[in-house]
């Protein structure tokens, strides 16, 4: 039988940690405040941007929400950025992606001061991260640290597949894991024999984009599984395929018209792992939870040399 890692429980006790010290900020001065930088018309982004600033509001940081018209060039957002760095009742930035086309997101990117940089995806930041310095940490796959941290789970010594090469989740969890002291691989698109590697991974983190792509063959039994995966599927035969005896997830998707499936296939994983995230409700909740975190220690720091 294996034991489902549920993230919302995680998320729970993260933030549940970080209110004693919303409240001692607030008390010395003002609550934490981020501010979210979003532009367009995108559903997702959308949706993204309004659980933040719910999230903010619940545990009382302040959030608030600039949004720039789409048309926006590159200079214009870079002076609102720069403006976001110099305000002292900030403490946190961040800037929803995608971008519109016209934008450079690396210049953008760049401008936001590294000690605001909730995202953890300043270059600084990020040389910070394989420097195994303090600083940011992006918020995916730190969450997905604290979850294995919070259910017990030993990382050292243990061999870690990470599939997945992005700056925003697959690097960043291969660099966090290599400092938690387990043996490394990442994967990617040109990996050979993927479900060989795979099936070394006594944990095994896939970040792929890819419905259900790992299926039993990747994975090691007794393996610890985290599926980063979001993946909206709307076809009723490859939902078939994908959760062969779950007539409720069916049921789901005739009356929502989308599921949401992770990229490894979800009975597979039951069947073979010790330990596995489901999709949703596994690594999901963790992000907000860290985003959370990174702007309550960039509070805390500014705060510091406010003092
Ligand atoms: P990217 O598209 O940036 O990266 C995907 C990675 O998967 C790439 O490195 C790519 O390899 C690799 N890949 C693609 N196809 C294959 C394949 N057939 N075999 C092996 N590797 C493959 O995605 P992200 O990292 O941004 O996101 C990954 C998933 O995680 C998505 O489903 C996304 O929605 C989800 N996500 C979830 C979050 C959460 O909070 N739960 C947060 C962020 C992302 P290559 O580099 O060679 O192209």
């Amino acid at each position: 039988m294996s034991m489902i890692l549920d993230g919302s429980r995680v998320r729970d006790a993260i933030l549940r940690d970080l209110r004693p010290r919303v409240e001692a900020l607030a008390s010395a001065g003002r609550p934490p405040a981020l501010a979210v930088v979003l532009i367009g018309n995108d559903p997702g982004s959308q949706i993204y941007v309004r659980n933040k600033v719910r999230a903010c509001a619940e545990l009382g940081i302040a959030g608030q929400t600039l949004t720039p018209p789409d048309s926006i060039t590159t200079a214009e957002l870079v002076s609102i950025i720069e403006d976001l760095n110099r305000r002292s009742d900030v403490d946190g930035i961040l800037v929803q992606l995608p971008l519109p086309p016209q934008v450079d997101t690396r210049r953008v990117l760049l401008a936001v001061a590294p000690e605001k940089d909730v995202d953890g995806f300043h270059p600084m930041n990020v040389g910070n991260l394989v420097a195994g310095r303090p600083g940011p940490r992006p918020c995916t796959p730190s969450g997905i640290m604290e979850l294995l941290r919070r259910n017990d789970i030993p990382v050292a010594g243990k061999r870690a597949v990470v599939v997945g090469r992005s700056d925003i989740v697959g690097k960043p969890m291969a660099l966090l894991l290599l400092h938690a002291h387990a043996t490394v691989t990442i994967c990617h698109s040109r990996t050979v024999d993927l479900p060989g590697v795979c099936r070394e991974g006594e944990i095994l983190v896939a970040a792929i984009g890819r419905p259900a792509m790992l299926t039993a063959d990747y994975i090691r039994p007794g393996a610890v599984v985290i599926d980063v995966g979001m993946n909206r599927i709307t076809d009723r035969d490859q939902a078939g395929r994908i959760f062969r005896d779950a007539p409720e997830r069916l049921a789901t998707l005739a009356q929502k018209g989308s599921l949401l499936v992770g990229d490894v296939n979800p009975l597979d994983v039951r069947e073979k792992a010790a330990a596995y995230t489901p999709v949703p409700g596994g690594v999901g909740p963790l992000t907000i939870a860290m985003l959370m975190a990174n702007t309550v220690a960039a509070a805390e720091a500014l705060a510091k040399v406010c003092a």
